[in-house]
Order: structure tokens, then sequence, then C-alpha cells
């Protein structure tokens, strides 16, 4: 099977029936982007760009952030680059920014909350961004996506927005991304509850299913013990994000999924049926899940979906997903 899908991994990922989805790669070092490719990714859906901020003893500048998106960028040669804002804090510190200790620190200052008490940390990187993607000596666009983590309602989008609009405005349309859109995580319950007033607002969503799902069930998504119950099948889970694709849909936006739940053979269809329209998974398990892709067509994965969702379990879930 393997060896079969890595002959078709340049292949686009199309159903049986022919409905397309995207398959792209999660990165944790721009480096990495051109082995995505070699292992057929058709964008990276998720940059990571804490690496970045932990491989330095203090805030990189403006110009060594331009040259690592840019490597990024430069390595996909045209395909989307989607790149998510610094993700620190909490359980993930920086050295060089203090944060008092924290009791919970997957419920405190961590994500879009820690940079928005930061503004000219999430400016300089948006602008590193915006730059790094400006067209090429051709005039030919670099597709940029940006993305923000740990959004729990429209309130946090709009404040980072007001950042990112006051840069495209300042920086001449030469220097800058002309290809760019921001977009939220999906990763707080909240978010995906209040879809419908995120959706007319953002650009995409993309579904981070390991936080989705560690803080739907209450379940630390690292705990010794009681992780392996932190099941992206739970049909919890399933209707938040359910709910999610019918209201960015609804707003013709386009909505990913970049958690591990994507590249679970048995979620695909399921993830497929309730409407996603890219998934994004390490690299070396991109050609396997363009592969399982072709496996099924819609009409299946839509019913894969509805008996997921009927389910009130996610061990049910799975067995009933199995025995089909
Ligand atoms: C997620 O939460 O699903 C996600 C993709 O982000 P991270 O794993 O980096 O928290
Ligand atoms: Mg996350």
């Amino acid at each position: 099977r393997e060896a079969e899908a890595w002959k078709t991994r340049f292949e686009e990922a199309r159903c049986r029936d022919g409905h397309r989805v995207e398959v792209a790669a999660n990165l944790g070092n721009t480096t990495h982007a051109a082995d995505a490719v070699e292992r057929g990714a058709e964008a990276v859906g998720l940059l990571r760009t804490e690496f970045l901020f932990m491989a330095h003893a203090q805030e990189p500048d403006l110009d060594t952030q331009i040259a690592e998106y840019r490597e990024a960028l430069d390595a996909l040669k045209g395909r989307p680059l989607v790149a998510r804002t610094l993700d620190v804090g909490g359980d993930k510190p920086l050295p060089y920014w203090p944060v008092p200790k924290e009791d919970n620190p997957f419920l405190g200052l961590r994500g879009i909350r820690l940079t928005l008490t930061r503004p000219e940390v999430l400016e300089t990187q948006l602008r590193a961004l915006l730059l790094a993607a400006a067209p090429d000596a051709e005039g030919t666009p670099r597709p940029l996506r940006i993305m923000l983590p740990m959004v729990k309602d429209v309130g946090e989008f709009r404040a980072a927005r007001a950042v990112f609009d006051r840069l495209v405005d300042e920086i001449p349309p030469t220097e800058r991304a002309t290809d760019v859109q921001l977009g939220v995580m999906i990763e707080v319950p909240s978010a995906a509850l209040l879809a419908p007033t995120l959706a007319p607002e953002v650009d995409f969503f993309s579904i981070g299913t390991n936080d989705l799902t560690q803080y739907t069930l209450a379940i630390d998504r690292d705990h010794p013990v009681l992780s392996a119950q932190a099941d992206g099948l739970h049909p919890a889970v399933l209707r938040l994000i359910e709910m999610t694709v019918a209201a960015a849909h609804a707003h013709g936006k386009w909505v990913g999924v970049c958690g591990e739940l994507a590249s679970d053979a048995l979620a695909v269809p399921v993830l497929v049926g309730l409407g996603v329209d890219e998934l994004s998974v390490s690299a070396r398990q991109v050609p396997l899940v363009k592969a399982r892709l072709r496996e099924f067509g819609l009409n299946e994965a839509r019913a894969q979906a509805e008996l997921a969702l009927g389910q009130a379990t996610s061990e049910a879930v799975r067995d009933a997903l199995e025995a089909r």
C-alpha cells in the first residue's frame, strides 16, 4: 500500500467520484518545506512558527523572520503557505518572555491571547510574513495564508485584523503579498459554537482537532493516563466540526483540518463527508492520506459522517465505522 501511495504522490488528491480535497503538510520548521513538496504536499497547511522564536535567545528580528518565511515560500514554488502566528505561552514559555506562573497553563495566556498583550511582536511577525510573500522578480505571487491560534471569538480576531489591515495599507503593494488571506484556527469550543459570527469576517478556518478535542472533552492532550481518551472522533467534536463547516460554507469560506485527526484513516472519509476542503498532515503521511481519499466517493463519505454523528461515544464511532 505504501509503495503504491508513494508512486502516485504527485497526483491531485481526488475522491473516487472526482471530488477534490487538498492535501497539505504540517511543518515545524521552514527548512522542511522542500521535503514536504517532494512527498507530494499541495501546500503547507500549518507552519508552526514557534520554532523560530524558540531557536533564538531573543525575539527574532524582522530580517531574520523574513529570511525564514521566504525560504519556505520559495521551496513551495507557488503553492500556498498557511503560517500560524506565534502560539506559545502556557506550557510552551519563551525564555525571553517572562509569563507569570499559572496554575492552569492550558487555560492561560497562550496563543492569540498572549500575542495581543504584545502587539509589537504580532506586528513584526505579520510584517515579516507580508514582506516575505511579496511577488517574485517575474511578478508571480507567493500565496500566503495567515492564521491566528486559540481565537475564542470575533473580538480577538478583530483586534488582530486591525493590525493586519494597517500593515496592508502602509506597505506599498509591490513590496508585500498580493495573494493573502487572514483566517483563524478553530480549536477552542466557543469559536466553533460561534462560527456563524466569525465566518463573515475571516477568509478561512483551519480546525485544530488536537486542542479542540482537549478543550471539548476536558482531557489534557498530553495526560499520561487519559490522553488515549482524547479522541477527535468523539461525536461532540464531530458536531463542532459540522457546525464550523456549515458556517464557513454558508459564507463561501474554505475549511481545513490541521490536527492529528486529519491523518487518521477512519476519520478521513468522515471529515470529507462533513465538508472539509483541505487536510493538513505530517509530511510523511501526505502520500497515504492522498491514497486514502481515492478509496471512496463523496456519497460514501457523507454516509460515514452521518453514521459517526449518530453515535454517543468515540468508541461507538470507531466500532460503527470499522464495521462499515
Ligand atoms: C491543534 O491544536 O490541533 C493544532 C494543529 O495545533 P498544535 O498541535 O500546534 O496545538
Ligand atoms: Mg493547537
